[in-house]
């Protein structure tokens, strides 16, 4: 089984103890050799020492919560619905929260029925759901590439193989998807799904352009796949035009399962995400979710639910935007300020991450130790691309440091990135001038 410790090195355990032999280890289904860790979870050690600024994780700045309000809408919960609250529930959900979540999904454009959600712990698990109930082993999934790491280990543990469609600036590229569809049919494989994240992307921070969405449907619907919509960050925009969701404009919304979250937009710890499927796959992820975990957890839902009806969430959501914009900015600032020529990345207008190209066949993944002795962490690009392509990329992420940390951060690894180029003397007298300014 391929695994990757939380030591870089690879070769000790967690605790930096050898681990001892597994007596278990020729008795395990054969699914569990698609489970790998991720690399941006093998980073966090390294990552979360305070003299590292770490660009690498995608963890939501929970600080800009008011915790005190938080805090009693919980013990009000408690107080005045514990026997509901803390009692089993059911594997669909909470009915007044299923409400809620439609009233979000307006906000993208989706008009939806309450009855047509399943609850979920967090969107990963409706995406774990989705794959349970769709993928046996040798099946096929389209993706975008680069796509979410934990979605590739989602897939590769129902031993699901991975296609990649090429995404340019405006998202994933409609002929390309046609013609990736195309390949797999002649080889006789038909996907079961195509996973997407169109708006905001994990890792490469595009959005699927509104003139490109309808094609996308129509690729799909022509070809007869499933779209399976992950859209955690639409809500956190920066600039720009609002974009609708896909699911907002397929016919009838039979073709796409649209997933959604409160991770970025509330509390990614209170682990409530959603499902929106159509009826018949509905039932299925609800079967698919009583096996898994007979009951979402009522306490967690009515939470989420109790705050969005008693507390002024479309402020709270600013606040949350007005944060990660000051972060986005000072990090496309910093990147123009101390990238040596030859560095690209992407400039998203909302979600959490940038995504960086390096020149001349650097490969981001083997700079990584250099970087992190530079104190400064980033995730390569290779965990993004299940075939292993994106050594020359690398994610950066603006969510969970302050701004004074990106630019430092930035900084940092720009006198890498120099240093690997070799432009690292040309530049530093340069340098200077752009480092002492801000945005
Ligand atoms: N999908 C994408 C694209 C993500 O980036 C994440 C979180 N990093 C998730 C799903 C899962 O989020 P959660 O389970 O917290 O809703």
């Amino acid at each position: 089984m391929h695994t990757q410790s939380d030591d870089p090195s690879g070769s000790l355990g967690s605790h930096g103890r050898r681990p001892a032999p597994d007596p278990w280890r020729d008795r395990y289904a054969a699914r569990t050799s698609g489970m790998i860790a991720s690399e941006v979870r093998a980073l966090f050690a390294v990552a979360a020492r305070p003299e590292v600024v770490s660009l690498a994780g995608g963890m939501p700045n929970v600080s800009a919560l008011p915790l005190e309000t938080v805090s009693a809408v919980m013990a009000d919960l408690v107080l005045r619905q514990g026997a509901v609250a803390l009692q089993y529930g059911s594997a669909q959900g909470v009915a007044s929260l299923r409400e809620s979540i439609c009233d979000v999904m307006t906000l993208e454009g989706i008009a939806a029925r309450p009855d047509d959600v399943v609850v979920t712990s967090g969107s990963q698990q409706a995406l774990d759901l989705v794959a349970r109930v769709f993928l046996d082993p040798g099946d096929t999934v389209v993706t975008e590439a680069p796509t979410y790491v934990t979605a590739i280990n989602t897939f590769a543990a129902y031993q699901a193989r991975v296609a990649h469609v090429p995404m340019d600036g405006d998202g994933v590229v409609p002929e390309a998807l046609a013609a990736v569809f195309a390949r797999l049919r002649a080889e006789g494989r038909t996907p079961k799904f195509f996973y997407t994240v169109p708006t905001f992307q994990n890792p490469a921070g595009v959005t699927l352009s509104a003139a490109r969405r309808p094609h996308v449907l129509d690729v799909c619907r022509r070809a007869g796949v499933l779209v399976l919509e992950d859209n955690p960050y639409g809500l956190l925009r920066y600039d720009g035009e609002p974009v609708r969701a896909l699911r907002a404009d397929a016919a009838r919304g039979h073709d796409v399962v649209y997933l959604g979250s409160f991770s970025k937009t509330f509390a990614a710890g209170l682990r409530v995400g959603w499902a929106l499927a159509p009826a018949a796959v509905r039932d299925k992820l609800v079967l698919a979710a009583e096996s898994a975990i007979l009951s979402q957890s009522p306490f967690t839902q009515l939470a989420v639910d109790r705050y969005l009806r008693t507390q002024p969430w479309p402020q709270q959501l600013e606040a949350f935007r007005e944060m990660y914009r000051e972060r986005r900015d000072a990090m496309l600032y910093a990147l123009t300020a101390y990238m040596p020529p030859g560095v690209t990345w992407t400039t998203p207008a909302g979600g959490f991450f940038v995504w960086a190209t390096l020149p001349g066949g650097l490969d981001a993944k083997a700079m990584l130790p250099r970087a992190l002795a530079a104190r400064v962490a980033y995730v390569p690009g290779t965990g993004f691309f299940a075939d292993g392509g994106g050594r020359s990329h690398m994610r950066l992420s603006f969510c969970y440091p302050p701004p004074e940390r990106i630019l430092e951060g930035v900084r940092r690894l720009g006198d890498v990135v120099a240093e690997e180029t070799g432009l690292g003397d040309a530049l530093g007298a340069a340098a200077g001038a752009g480092r002492s300014a801000g945005p």
